[in-house]
């Protein structure tokens, strides 16, 4: 049966007909965010299937991580990084939700979500969220439980507004991410002992994920934390 919002769908694409944000062709009825073509191209990392992986590698030594995993690859110069780009600065909040679903049952059979209590996304400071009107790692976060009925928790907070991360250099990201966010009360009080996955759209320098997974592991200290993000730049 076609749903009205189906239909509707259909016919705001007959007046604004929507492309590929990847390769820039027109979507067929049946494509929602992204052609077929390009979804199969997608330059997985595969990390769920690896034994430390990349990811976890840039976190050893800095904070237990049980498990951390990317969708894609990530380099600014691909097509591929229009996908991060509508997501985050062009409106486009639903992207995210489904690139996690797709995620999320990519990575499911591995066993990578086994165990995980709550999903609690990278938060935005309110004067960015205020600017954006969302914070596109809650979609992410929503994306991951509609696949594995993990509950969604914003059980972390930034502390404060920083600059643009773009223009500073490695080091000067490390340093401005420290201290950055704090759990809420709520947090405290249920996170004893459990397993958390923290959520962001993009793995760089992995400073934003390590400042958060400081901030929980301090507040908790028999807590387990994984990492995930749609996306992780070329670690080289
Ligand atoms: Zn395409």
């Amino acid at each position: 049966m076609i749903s009205i919002k189906r239909l509707l769908q259909d016919a705001t694409s007959i007046i604004m007909p929507r492309n590929c944000p990847v390769c820039d062709k027109p979507l067929d009825s049946d494509e929602r965010f992204m052609c077929r073509k390009c979804q199969m191209q997608l330059p997985l990392t595969h990390f769920h299937e690896i034994d430390f992986n990349l990811m976890e590698q840039l976190f050893a030594g800095k904070v237990p991580i049980e498990r951390a995993a990317a969708y894609f690859y990530y380099e600014k110069s691909s097509h591929y990084a229009a996908l991060l780009h509508d997501l985050k600065y062009r409106n486009q909040p639903q992207l995210g939700r489904w690139l996690a679903q797709q995620a999320a049952t990519l990575m499911q059979p591995s066993g990578i979500w086994n165990g995980i209590d709550f999903i609690i996304p990278v938060p935005l400071h309110i004067s960015k969220l205020a600017k954006r009107g969302y914070n596109q790692s809650q979609y992410i976060a929503q994306g991951i439980a509609g696949v594995t009925g993990i509950p969604v928790k914003p059980w972390l907070k930034a502390r404060q507004a920083h600059s643009s991360q773009t223009r500073k250099d490695k080091f000067e990201r490390m340093q401005s991410a420290q201290g950055m966010y704090l759990p809420t009360k709520a947090a405290l009080a249920q996170l004893q002992g459990k397993h958390v996955l923290i959520v962001d759209d993009v793995v760089t320098t992995g400073a934003t994920l390590l400042s958060c997974a400081e901030a929980l592991h301090e507040a908790v200290p028999d807590i387990k934390i994984s990492l995930f993000t749609l996306a992780a730049a070329r670690l080289d």
